[in-house]
């Protein structure tokens, strides 16, 4: 470690900033949220920096520096363009074993602004020691993408409980009980927005001398997305890194599921065509179970659960029976294949509205609004289609649209496996079968399949 991170309480110290430009209105901006006292030495001093000096209960110096400047401070920062000037206010400030910091000149500094992720009262610095400042702005922006934008909210929550704790629990009982309020259900709430109702459950908790608050279980119902794990949302990681158990489904992603929490227990309750492996009524008993129990649980779905996943069904029964979930969206199938097939669902000049339509045959038939479905200027996306691919075709050709109407199948959209066959409503049923495709594919019919030649980009 070549430098050593520190947490300075700069709350009313007077801080002097050499400079009155945009670096030093930038530096003056990051002191102001430490609530630090500004004072800034500078013949010329932008506005913005005047009302942060003001603000701070500070003062403007509008003069040329000299060592007299820097009687009161504690802290100096130098970010003045004149290199001269800038080494001048690094030696000075030394003499007097204060800490200094000049802008682009780590030599003349005697401390560094690390990146900085900000939740509230929370601060993580990363300093890469000067070797790599690039490597610490990606690490901080990886870091921005792990936690929750919430976690402020948290941190003042518990906070704010800080002495009531301290009073209703012996000292060997707080751990445990900080540890079930960060990682738990009040975080989790907090986290979803609803930081009344995680409060609420923390007073509820404290005021439970038997706990039975905090074994509270809860389920996470969340969208996995079409297959490639980097179209997870920052809020489905979040969760599947925090589940005790997972339920999950054929159509998520081996590279999804990855990312659970390595020591979650893993369900299968997949589907298969024909034989319905898990019957539905049985998830969503066991979803009902495994809370009860105290678990938090990760019902984790391909695509998006209220997009022909049945999402729907298994919250109800949640909600029956008094447990807390939430629902996470994903991006559905249509979004994420059309994307990476390049085939815009919607186009000024093809199609004004897109439907998602099931295509899954109910005893060997398929019953839709064929006339409507068969309308000019949309686009029409077959969910689980493949194996009435020609019932679809011959009912849409029936009801009034060309045979040449541009179709396309899309099989494992956006993961590497990634296959699309286009063609249109007479051929597409050959071309399915000569191409052997499989599910999961998607159906996507309409004039937009035309522009896949010149946007595709994805190329696995
Ligand atoms: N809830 C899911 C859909 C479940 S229905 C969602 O929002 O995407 C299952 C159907 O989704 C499959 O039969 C297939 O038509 C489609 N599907 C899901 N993932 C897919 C993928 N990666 N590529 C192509 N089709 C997919």
């Amino acid at each position: 470690m070549r430098y050593l991170p520190l947490a300075f309480d700069l709350r009313g110290r007077p801080c002097v900033i050499v400079g009155g430009g945009a670096i030093a209105t930038r530096k003056a901006r990051l002191l102001s949220k430490a609530r630090a006292r500004l004072i800034v030495v500078a013949p010329e001093v932008g506005e913005e920096l005047k009302g942060l000096v003001r603000d701070s209960g500070g003062q403007v110096f509008q003069a040329s520096y000299r060592a007299g400047c820097l009687d009161s401070a504690e802290l100096v920062i130098a970010a003045t363009s004149d290199a001269g000037v800038n080494a001048e206010v690094s030696r000075d400030a030394q003499a007097r074993r204060l800490p200094v910091n000049v802008v682009d000149a780590p030599a003349l500094c005697t401390f560094t602004f690390p990146s900085i992720v900000e939740r509230g009262p929370v601060s993580i610095g990363i300093s890469s020691g000067g070797a790599a400042p690039v490597l610490a702005r990606g690490i901080r922006a990886q870091l921005e993408a792990l936690l929750s934008p919430r976690l402020g909210t948290l941190a003042e929550l518990a906070a704010g409980m800080r002495d009531a704790v301290k009073q209703a629990l012996p000292e060997s009982a707080r751990r445990d009980f900080w540890e079930w309020v960060f990682s738990g259900p009040v975080a989790a709430e907090v986290e979803a927005g609803r930081t009344g109702e995680g409060q609420r459950l923390l007073e509820a908790a404290l005021a439970d001398p038997d706990m039975n608050a905090m074994n509270r279980g809860e389920v996470y119902l969340v969208g996995g997305g079409p297959g490639d794990p980097d179209l997870l949302t920052f809020r489905a990681l979040r969760l599947m890194q925090r589940a005790d158990v997972v339920l999950y489904d054929r159509l998520v992603s081996d590279q999804v599921l990855e990312l659970v929490r390595r020591d979650a227990e893993r369900i299968y309750v997949g589907k298969k065509k024909q034989f319905h492996s898990v019957p539905q009524d049985d998830i969503n008993q066991r979803l009902v179970d495994l809370a009860l129990e105290g678990k938090k649980v990760l019902r984790l779905k391909g695509g998006d659960p209220f997009i022909f996943g049945r999402g729907g069904e298994e919250i109800d029964r949640l909600a029956d029976a008094g447990i807390p979930f939430q629902v996470v969206p994903g991006i559905t199938a249509a979004a994420g294949c059309a994307s990476y097939a390049g085939i815009p669902l919607t186009h000024r000049d093809f199609a004004q509205s897109v439907r998602f339509i099931t295509g899954h045959l109910q005893q060997g038939e398929l019953h839709l609004p064929w006339q409507e479905l068969a309308s000019p200027g949309q686009t029409l996306v077959f969910y689980m289609g493949l194996t009435g691919l020609d019932t679809i075709c011959r009912q849409l050709v029936r009801h009034g649209l060309a045979e040449s109407t541009p179709a396309a199948l899309v099989e494992k959209g956006t993961t590497r496996e990634q296959r699309v066959v286009v063609g249109d409503l007479a051929s597409l049923p050959r071309l399915a079968t000569e191409e052997s495709i499989e599910a999961p594919a998607l159906t996507i019919v309409g004039g937009v399949v035309s522009l896949h030649r010149k946007l595709r980009w994805f190329d696995p």
